[in-house]
C-alpha cells in the first residue's frame, strides 16, 4: 500500500515540474480535462446559499434523480437504494469496510482498490485480467483463484468489477460479466460493479455486471468523469432491492454519518440537475464521450506504430501499453520493470505517465497507464475548442502532443 495515492503523488510531481518550466507531456492522472457546462454552473452558483448540513444519504431530490437517471438507462431503482457521498471513491471505501470478508480484485486493477482494502484490514487477492479485456477477473481463472485463496486461509466474500475499466481503457464482454457473476454466485460473494466510466462508453452502451446477479452487486458511480467535476466531489451508489441491499444502505449511511456527515448541500442541488438528464448535459457527454474516444485512439496509434501491445481503447480515457515485445531494447538501456521504465520516460523524455506495478500488475512487466484526458487544453477556452472540433487531434496543443509523444517513444524504442 501506497501512504499517498500514486495517482494523485503523480499529478502532482508533474504539475510541479510543468510549473517549473519543463516540458512534460501529462500522461499520467484520469482527471476529465474538461469544462463544465453553463446550466450546471448556474445550478451550482442559485446554490451557493444552502449552507445547512444535507440529509445523510442525500436530499431527496438528489436520490429521485439518481434513481430515474438509473431507470433511464435500464436499472429500475427507487430513490431508498441510492445514497450520495463526496465521491464514489468514499463509497467504496465504505463498501469495503461494511462488506464482510477479503475482497477479489482484476489485476490489474484502479490503484485505491487495493489500497482501501488494506486500510480496512482486508486482503486482496489479485485475478490476472483476460487478453482482451480489463476491469474483471479472467472467468477461466476466478474459480482456481477463490479455491486457493481459501486453501491459503483467506476468506473472499467481495469481487470488485470496473466496466468500462481503469487502468486497461476497455470494456469487459457481457459474456466475461456473467461467467464471472455466475462464479461468485456460486460462492457466496458480493459484487461491487464500479460504472463511473458507464456513460463514457465509446462503443454504445457498457455491460453491467448488475444484469447477471441484481440482488447481490452494488453499482458504484459518479459525475467525476461523465462531468469532469472530480473536484466537486459528488459519487453515488445504487444497492439492490430486498432485505440485503437495505441493510447495506443502512450500514452505508451510518458509516457516512460519522465520517463525511453528506455530500455538500449546493453539490445535492447539482446532482439533482445533471442526473435529470437535461438536454444540454446529454449532448455535453455525448461530445465528451467522442473526444475520449477520438483522442484515446490516436495516441493508442502511436504506442501500436512504436511497437508496444496495446489493447484498443474502448471506454474512458486510458490506454495500457505493454512494451514486452521491445524487451531487448529496453534492456540494452538498464530498463527492465514498469517502475524503470517509467522513469525513463519522464526523465529522459519528459512524458508522465504511471507504472503498471502501482495498479497490482507484476513489477518486471513492462506495461504502464496512460491517461489521455488532460491533452485538450490548459485554459478553459482552448478546452471549449476541443469540445466543439470535429477534428480534435489537429488542434495545436493536441497536434504539439501526440509528436512530443512520436519523437519520445522513437527515442526510447531506438526508433524500432
Ligand atoms: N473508480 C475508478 C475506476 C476511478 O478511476 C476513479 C477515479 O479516478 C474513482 C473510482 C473515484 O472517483 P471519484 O471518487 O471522483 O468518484
Amino acid at each position: 500500500m501506497t501512504l499517498h495515492s500514486a495517482t494523485l503523488a503523480v499529478n502532482e510531481t508533474l504539475r510541479a515540474r510543468q510549473a517549473a518550466g519543463e516540458r512534460v507531456l501529462h500522461l499520467g492522472f484520469g482527471e476529465a480535462g474538461l469544462p463544465v457546462p453553463e446550466s450546471v454552473t448556474r445550478t451550482l452558483a442559485r446554490s451557493a446559499r444552502l449552507n445547512g448540513y444535507a440529509p445523510v444519504a442525500g436530499s431527496p431530490e438528489a436520490r429521485e434523480a439518481a434513481a430515474g437517471w438509473f431507470g433511464r438507462r435500464g436499472t429500475q431503482t427507487r430513490p431508498e437504494q441510492v445514497i450520495f457521498a463526496p465521491g464514489s471513491k468514499a463509497l467504496l471505501f465504505a463498501l469495503l469496510a461494511a462488506l464482510p470478508g477479503d475482497v477479489v480484485l482484476p489485476r490489474p486493477a484502479w490503484v485505491s482498490y487495493a489500497a482501501q482494502t488494506a486500510l480496512v484490514g482486508k486482503r486482496a487477492i489479485g485475478v490476472p485480467i483476460p487478453a482482451a479485456t480489463g476491469g474483471v477477473p479472467d472467468p477461466d481463472l476466478l474459480d482456481g483463484a477463490l479455491r486457493a485463496a481459501r486453501a491459503e486461509g483467506a476468506d473472499p466474500r467481495t469481487l470488485v468489477l470496473t466496466v468500462p475499466d481503469n487502468p486497461t481503457g476497455t470494456v469487459a464482454r457481457d459474456e466475461q460479466l456473467r461467467a464471472v457473476c455466475e462464479t461468485a454466485e456460486r460462492h457466496g460473494l458480493a459484487v461491487i460493479a464500479d460504472e463511473i466510466y458507464a456513460e463514457l462508453c465509446h462503443t454504445g452502451r457498457a455491460p453491467s455486471p448488475h444484469r447477471h446477479l441484481p440482488e447481490r452487486t452494488v453499482i458504484t458511480s459518479g459525475l467525476s468523469k461523465s462531468m469532469a467535476v472530480g473536484g466537486w466531489r459528488i459519487g453515488f451508489a445504487r444497492v439492490p432491492e430486498g432485505d440485503w441491499g437495505r441493510s447495506l444502505l443502512a450500514e452505508l449511511t451510518g458509516i457516512a454519518s460519522e465520517v463525511w456527515s453528506g455530500i455538500a448541500a449546493p453539490m445535492q442541488a447539482v446532482a439533482a440537475h445533471v442526473l435529470a438528464d437535461p438536454p444540454d448535459v446529454l449532448e455535453h457527454v455525448d461530445r465528451a464521450r467522442a473526444l475520449h474516444a477520438r483522442v484515446a485512439a490516436a495516441v493508442h496509434a502511436e504506442f501500436a506504430a512504436a511497437g508496444a501491445r496495446c489493447r484498443a481503447p474502448e471506454g474512458g480515457f486510458y490506454l495500457y501499453p505493454d512494451f514486452e515485445p521491445l524487451r531487448s531494447a529496453l534492456e540494452a538501456q538498464g530498463i527492465g520493470k514498469s517502475a524503470e521504465l517509467s522513469r525513463a520516460l519522464l526523465e529522459r523524455h519528459g512524458i508522465g505517465v504511471l507504472p503498471g506495478e502501482v495498479f497490482g500488475d507484476a513489477p518486471e512487466a513492462l506495461r504502464f497507464r496512460v491517461a489521455t484526458s488532460l491533452l485538450y487544453g490548459e485554459r478553459d477556452d482552448e478546452r471549449w475548442q476541443t469540445l466543439a472540433s470535429d477534428d480534435p487531434v489537429s488542434l495545436p496543443w493536441i497536434r504539439t502532443a501526440l509528436e512530443h509523444l512520436r519523437s519520445g517513444l522513437a527515442e526510447l524504442t531506438g526508433g524500432a
